[in-house]
């Protein structure tokens, strides 16, 4: 089926034909409100879906918290494991929709959300797959029972309860996945709140789940704003947990709006990373791992290694290969097969990104390549590269979110002082070091704060490593063996015998 000048499956253009209505209790429902998603590459509408706030977020955790009392929790394990390998199966028939729904809603190139998708069937096989092994353990009792008696002392693995899981925009399925595969695994209930920006790819999520034979009230999806649908969930009473990731700002408000039931808080916010490449850095690597580092996703990555720290030696070669890749990247639609680089999500987005780079022009940066966008409908942006940075730059400092990339030169071998650039900011969420030297990447890696820390690539996300921010870049894991003991209690239990 042709869709504005590419070729979509008939799935995914009858799924964009259709009015969409939020899943509460196994039902689709309609809400208080009503929006509209629209393709980012072009700004054209495409598709309707209801909104909700309180109200709507009430009845969708009333219903979570009945199915964690009834039949989430009494279904056999075994079974539960089988629902999940069914929805794996499910989402992997129906790849080509839940890949394609991401590219028209977010403006992805094709190559990235083909990934991303392939990536969350992973995810929730390998989920499925651990909750069979979900155990506790042996412990010798206290001392003061056992002198007095024989006695036994174990642990239990129960899940929180419900869960609210709010999603961003950036990578809308993989955000998803990776809080609703582990949460289910561990026998929480979920209450998702998509990004309004982004609702597409979790609403043909809510149909598999569906299909899959989930009890009803076990996957809720309430789409809506954040200040209505968002706030409402993270303020809720009855929710155990809730799994925020979004922009640091929000995360602030998501912990305050949390304080009334002290609800259990898990962050996974923006960061600032640092890309290090040292004198004796393998270029023909270093210029497209560094290239892409920024520039991966049109920037909108949490993950964007945004602060390049380039030694003087290596500095202009590295520029160089730099803005020539830049300068190849080809820009468009994410449904064209040649796309490398998308639009901004909106134009208000665009508009802050474009406010960054005229920021750091006047702020006396040095524009090395891209600094415009494009004359065209959608918000293209060109890859942008700025050198001569300073520490106290906002292009240095601030989290951008888009294709820019701040290059600061040193000339230091003092691996202390190397590092104290890289940590020389509030965020901690990834980075990367570029050395042909083991021993200097190893020692460097040692020094730099942040959850997620690479050797000669960057941003190493994988479904079975730990994932998360040092600092202001979040609390706790997601991904791994960390992600799934994020929606599971340890209960103590001691019997005299
Ligand atoms: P955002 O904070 O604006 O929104 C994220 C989600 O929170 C959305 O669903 C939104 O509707 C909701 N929300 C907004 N205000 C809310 C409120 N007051 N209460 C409750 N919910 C509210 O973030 P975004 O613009 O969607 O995403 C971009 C940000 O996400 C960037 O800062 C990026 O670094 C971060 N991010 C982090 C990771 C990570 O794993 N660390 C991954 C992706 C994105």
């Amino acid at each position: 089926v042709a869709f504005d000048g590419h070729a979509i499956a008939p799935e995914t253009a009858a799924f964009l034909a259709e009015r969409h209505q939020m899943l509460i209790n196994g039902e689709w429902v309609d809400g208080s409100g009503e929006m509209v998603s629209t393709d980012p590459a072009t700004g054209l509408p495409l598709a309707s879906f209801a909104t909700g706030g309180a109200a709507e977020i009430h009845r969708a955790v009333a219903a979570a918290s009945a199915a964690f009392q009834g039949p989430w929790r009494r279904m056999p394990v075994a079974e539960r494991t089988s629902l999940m390998f069914r929805l794996a199966r499910i989402m992997e028939a129906n790849s080509r929709l839940l890949t394609e729904l991401d590219i028209v809603d977010n403006g992805m190139p094709s190559f990235i959300a083909g990934l991303t998708t392939a990536n969350c069937v992973e995810m929730v096989d390998y989920y499925a797959g651990a909750i069979m092994r979900i155990a506790g353990e042996t412990i010798a009792p206290p001392r003061h029972i056992a002198a007095e008696t024989e006695a036994l002392t174990y642990t239990l693995r129960e899940p929180v309860g419900v869960a609210g899981l709010i999603v961003p925009w950036n990578v809308p399925l993989s955000t998803a996945i990776l809080k609703l595969a582990p949460a289910l695994a561990a026998g929480c209930t979920v209450v998702v709140k998509p990004s309004e920006m982004t609702p597409l790819s979790a609403l043909a999520l809510g149909r598999m789940v569906l299909e899959a034979g989930f009890p009803a009230g076990v996957v809720n999806i309430v789409n809506g704003t954040g200040p209505e649908a968002g706030a409402a969930l993270a303020a809720h009473p009855g929710v155990d947990k809730i799994s925020f990731t979004g922009s640091t700002a929000t995360g602030r408000k998501i912990v305050e709006a949390g304080l009334g039931n002290l609800k259990k808080v898990a962050l996974e916010l923006g960061g600032k990373s640092p890309v290090v490449i040292m004198p004796e850095a393998d270029l023909a690597l270093a210029v497209p791992g560094v290239a892409l580092a920024t520039f991966f996703l049109q920037g909108q990555n949490c993950m964007a290694g945004t602060r390049i720290f380039a030694h003087a030696a290596i500095h202009d070669a590295l520029l160089e290969g730099v803005a020539a890749f830049a300068g190849m990247m080809k820009l468009g639609h994410g449904l064209d097969p040649a796309t490398q680089q998308g639009p901004m999500i909106s134009d208000a987005h665009a508009a802050k990104v474009m406010r960054a780079i005229e920021g750091a022009q006047e702020a006396g940066a040095t524009l090395v390549a891209g600094g415009s966008k494009l004359g065209r409908p959608g918000n293209f942006i060109q890859p942008t590269i700025f050198t001569n940075c300073t520490r106290d730059m906002a292009v240095m400092r601030e989290e951008i979110f888009g294709p820019v990339m701040a290059v600061q030169r040193f000339e230091t071998d003092d691996l202390d002082a190397i590092a104290a650039l890289a940590n020389d900011t509030p965020y901690g969420l990834s980075g990367s070091v570029w050395t042909r030297d083991l021993s200097t990447a190893h020692r460097l890696v040692s020094r730099i704060r942040a959850g997620q820390v690479s050797i000669n690539c960057h941003g190493a996300v994988g479904t079975n490593i730990p994932f998360g921010g040092y600092g202001q870049s979040g609390w706790g894991r997601e991904f791994g063996q960390a992600g799934l003991d994020a929606y599971l209690e340890t209960k103590a239990v001691t019997a005299r015998l």
